[in-house]
């Protein structure tokens, strides 16, 4: 069985959706400001974007809150981009819409039951596998509740995590929470590249460890690696 090209999916997706009389609403799961914002960049050309800023394993109400408020920070600044029509260094055309957030609950205990046992595993393993679970089902139950069409993940993006998983647990979670996944692999056509130059370009706070405390580990090499994500 040939392998699903995702990254296919999305934009047979997006002709659609450029299509329909309306933007169709789609909630994005973001896990933090330097990978959102390609992703945001990209979507809101083709979807009524509203962010779900739901990351529970961020265990440290510090670093929690430090990377809640950059995410809000580059909404504004995209916001106010569309307000004044200017898109100073953006892939952009007026067809850019605002986005919206809808607030979600910081919950680190749930992510914490939801990994017990499996707190040694390496990063790619199976806590991450439940972390993805845990986030994509809220996201999906988010979703079917408030009538998007369709929701996703700005997980994808990142090159250390595995699209396929990300994309498949999307896709259960939208089966049980009867919601709509959008297929995606962000990190296609340089968009790992773009997340990078758009951080910059923005002074985006990019940490150095993907948000457990599990992955802050020494054994984990994370001081070895410039920016995680
Ligand atoms: S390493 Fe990242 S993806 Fe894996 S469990 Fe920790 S926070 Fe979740």
């Amino acid at each position: 069985m040939s392998a699903r090209n995702y990254a296919k999916e999305f934009e047979a997706i997006t002709e659609q959706a450029d299509r329909a009389e309306k933007a169709p609403s789609l909630l994005l799961h973001a896990c933090c400001a330097p990978c959102s914002s390609r992703c945001l960049e990209l979507l809101r050309e083709h979807f009524d974007v509203t962010v779900y800023y739901y990351n529970p394993n961020i265990t440290v109400p510090e670093e929690y809150e430090h990377r809640k408020e950059e995410e809000l920070r580059l909404i504004k600044v995209l916001n106010s981009q569309v307000e004044t029509g200017c898109f100073p260094g953006m892939h952009s055309t007026e067809k850019a819409g605002k986005i919206g957030i809808l607030e979600a609950p910081y919950e680190p205990d749930v992510y914490l039951d939801a990994v017990k046992g499996l707190e040694n595993e390496p990063e790619g393993g199976a806590r991450c596998e439940k972390c993805f679970a845990l986030r994509l089902s809220k996201t999906a139950q988010a979703a079917a509740r408030c009538g998007f069409d369709y929701f996703t993940t700005s997980l994808t993006i990142s090159p250390l995590k595995n699209a396929d998983l990300l994309n498949r647990t999307g896709e259960e979670a939208a089966a049980l929470n009867g919601a709509v996944f959008l297929p995606s692999d962000f990190k296609k056509k340089d968009g790992y590249k773009r997340s990078v130059e758009l951080s910059s370009m923005f002074g985006l706070y990019r940490q150095n460890y993907c948000g457990c405390v599990f992955s802050r580990q020494p054994d984990n090499n994370i001081n070895e690696r410039r920016s995680f994500n």
